[in-house]
């Protein structure tokens, strides 16, 4: 194998899911055929979808959607609209979110979906017939008791609306339960838009009780002031943490007297940016994961924390909001030196539990109100962080082996009741 070809593999989403599989499944002593059924997608779907593009010219864009295991329920995950989609970024996908949904006991398995296009390049019309048109590939094996999408990057709940009134359409039935994510007219639950964030801040004050330390009074740092840092950073603040720094795409804004967030959404709000926030320095990019701080809350990237600067990360705790924003080679040095990781499967499993709030709700027909969405999350949330804790401290791995340890236990058990091992 030449060089290129060895990169390209160690940097394949899907051959690190699998190594990560494979370490779960040899740390529990489980039987190999657990290994062999999860190491490929139960069903993987390839489609073709025509669209007409508004110049009156067809253009086929290829989608994806992998079902990685239904033996823990029906398939759930996000369908995500980007041009750098590959069919194995999309399994990997799939793979973890089987392991999400089981670490915190969500009655589901993994999926995950995409299609290779630039949605911002795409007017209105072109993303609407293009959606429609990604349903109607992938609608024979799609429902609410088979696999349930949801938004991802660059899909948003009005992407949603329109795959869950072309499903509605074929089937000729109102099915609100076939996709999460929705606008709440259309069955989206109450709390959804805040779910990520409010479930990152009960894993952060969770974990750090357990530490026996307390977040009041403690500092955070914020990568990425979106939908997950910006909520996050409020709901630390509403805890007692001060917030020092945070940043965005343009650039970062630290006090370290604190920061009062939204008073900075406000000013992103006004400027566009977290710079220049009144009080505030600017430090250079390359030191603002390396603040001290109690909590890094990073909440934009992947491949953020790498072996190039574990060793000069100075937060006690980091709670991973964004997906993968830690390599694998900067795991076992941050456990090293005593830095305690929330995983994303746990840390961010806040978005996909409320989902499942949001089906449940959609096949019952009952809606709940904000409080008691937030109520449920909040014990789902203490329960997965208090059992990996405990597997952490008793297996002495970190809390991302235990989280896997903990899912892939569960998916074991599943597999073991139903005779397929
Ligand atoms: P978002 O687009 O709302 O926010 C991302 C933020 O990151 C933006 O403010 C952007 O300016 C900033 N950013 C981009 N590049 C940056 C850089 N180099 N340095 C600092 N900041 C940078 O996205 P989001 O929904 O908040 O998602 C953020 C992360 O959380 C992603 O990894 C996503 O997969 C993960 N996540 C989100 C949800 C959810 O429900 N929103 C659920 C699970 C996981």
């Amino acid at each position: 194998m030449n060089v290129d070809a060895v990169v390209k593999q160690s940097s394949n989403p899907f051959i690190s899911a699998q190594r990560q599989l494979r370490n779960a499944v040899d740390r529990l002593g489980l039987d190999e055929a657990v290994y062999e059924i999860l190491k490929e997608p139960a069903r993987v779907a390839v489609v073709s979808i025509p669209v007409r593009m508004d110049d009156g010219s067809v253009k086929v864009f290829t989608g994806y959607r992998s079902q990685h295991t239904v033996a823990t329920g029906p398939a759930k995950g996000g369908i995500r609209f980007h041009p750098g989609v590959t069919l194995d970024e999309v399994k990997a996908l799939s793979m973890w979110m089987t392991f999400k949904c089981a670490v915190m006991e969500l009655p589901f398995g993994g999926g995950k979906g995409g299609v290779v296009c630039n949605p911002k390049a795409l007017s209105r019309g072109e993303l609407e017939r293009l959606s429609r048109g990604y349903v109607r590939a992938i609608a024979p094996i799609i429902g609410p008791e088979r696999d349930i999408p949801a938004p991802d990057v660059y899909t948003d709940a009005q992407v949603m609306a329109w795959m869950m009134d072309e499903y509605c359409q074929l089937v000729g039935a109102d099915a609100p339960g076939v996709i999460t994510g929705k606008p709440l007219v259309l069955g989206g639950s109450a709390g959804r838009h805040e779910a990520t964030a409010r479930g990152c801040a009960i894993a952060a004050r969770e974990t750090a009780r357990y530490q026996g330390w307390d977040l009041r009074g403690a500092t955070a740092v914020i990568q990425g002031f979106g939908n997950a840092g910006s909520i996050g950073a409020r709901l630390l603040h509403e805890m007692g943490v001060r917030i020092i720094a945070v940043s965005d795409s343009t650039g970062n804004a630290y006090n370290p007297q604190g920061m009062d967030p939204g008073a900075i959404a406000e000013h992103k709000r006004r400027t566009g940016s977290v710079r220049g926030f009144p009080g505030s320095e600017e430090v250079p990019d390359s030191e603002f994961l390396t603040l001290e701080c109690d909590i890094l809350l990073p909440a934009a990237l992947e491949n953020q924390i790498t072996a190039d600067n574990a060793r000069d990360i100075r937060a006690r705790l980091i709670v991973e909001a964004a997906n993968g924003p830690t390599t694998p080679d900067a795991d076992p040095i941050l456990f090293e030196r005593g830095v305690t990781v929330v995983p994303d499967i746990l840390a961010n499993a806040g978005g996909v539990t409320v989902s499942y709030f949001e089906w449940v709700q959609n096949l019952t027909r009952t809606y709940w109100t904000e409080d008691e969405v937030n109520q449920r999350l909040e014990q789902s949330i203490v329960r997965a962080c208090r059992r990996v804790l405990d597997i952490g401290r008793q297996h002495g791995v970190n809390l991302r082996e235990a989280a896997y340890m903990a899912a892939l236990e569960r998916v074991a058990a599943a597999l073991r009741a139903r005779g397929w091992i």
